[in-house]
């Protein structure tokens, strides 16, 4: 199938799982992951309607936004985001979805006030307890978000996941059911300037699931693309760098 035919056919899944989640199908925001695909084939994506384009590495990121930057769409960024990247990052990124440590948070905040703006961003949880996938713990998330709001050039949007790769429901629905847990916490307490908009989980092996359990931003990629060459290590590390460790 091409790529707009697969296109046609997630944004029909998406219709489907909104309206059984008592959502309107417009309600869900797609994010195409196009982390190895190249850039004429996300031309053809975005033109064949796919508005925003979800990349994980920086420098793939900073070369396609080169090619792409006069199509219409808006670009996010997905992928673990490294303190010496943040320059780089608030030259192409709309949102990103990966804030989860506070020295990320102080050092965007410090690039922002230079440049005189602010940024969109969600905080990613680690709801799968995953060694090899990064995100602050659940227990962790409120205070992240709280310490976040704090500063005038964050806007917070919501909350991130990657649900456990696994072929066991239960257990897929349980991380989506915890970012939905915290997403609910933090609309309780009321934290100020936070604006609970967006719950961005569901890949393309589980989006449906995801939505019924109330996501209403998704990641796909293979279901629109196809298959990857490269191994999803190469953009999950399973061991985190040394600059992680250090919290830098
Ligand atoms: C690759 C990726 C996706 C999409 O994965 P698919 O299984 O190809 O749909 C979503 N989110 C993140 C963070 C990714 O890296």
């Amino acid at each position: 199938m091409s790529i707009k035919e697969n296109l046609e056919q997630v944004k029909q899944n998406i219709a489907n799982a909104a309206v059984k989640a008592g959502k309107r199908p417009e309600d869900i925001v797609l994010v195409m992951a196009t982390k190895t695909v190249d850039t004429e084939r996300i031309r053809e994506a975005v033109r064949a309607g796919g508005r925003i384009i979800g990349e994980n590495k920086i420098q793939e990121a900073m070369k396609k936004y080169e090619v792409l930057k006069d199509e219409d769409a808006e670009w996010h960024f997905i992928g673990h985001l490294q303190t010496n990247k943040v320059k780089d990052v608030l030259k192409f990124a709309d949102m990103i979805h990966s804030v989860d440590r506070l020295s990320l948070v102080e050092k965007l905040d410090q690039r922002l006030q230079q440049e005189g703006r602010s940024m969109d961003i969600l905080v990613q949880v680690n709801t799968s307890h995953e060694e090899s996938k990064y995100g602050i713990s659940p227990e962790e998330a409120i205070s992240l978000v709280r310490q976040t709001a704090k500063y005038d050039t964050l806007k917070v949007y919501g909350l991130m996941t990657i649900g456990l790769f696994t072929k066991d429901e239960v257990k897929i629905r349980k991380c989506f059911k915890a970012l939905k847990e915290i997403n609910d916490n933090i609309i309780k307490e009321g934290i100020d300037k936070v604006q609970m908009k967006y719950l961005s989980m569901g890949m393309s092996g589980d989006y449906q699931i995801a939505i019924e359990e109330g996501a209403n931003m998704v990641r796909i990629g293979t279901a629109i693309f196809g298959a990857r060459n490269t191994p999803d290590a190469y953009y999950w590390p399973s061991e985190k760098t040394d600059a992680d460790r250090a919290g830098q």
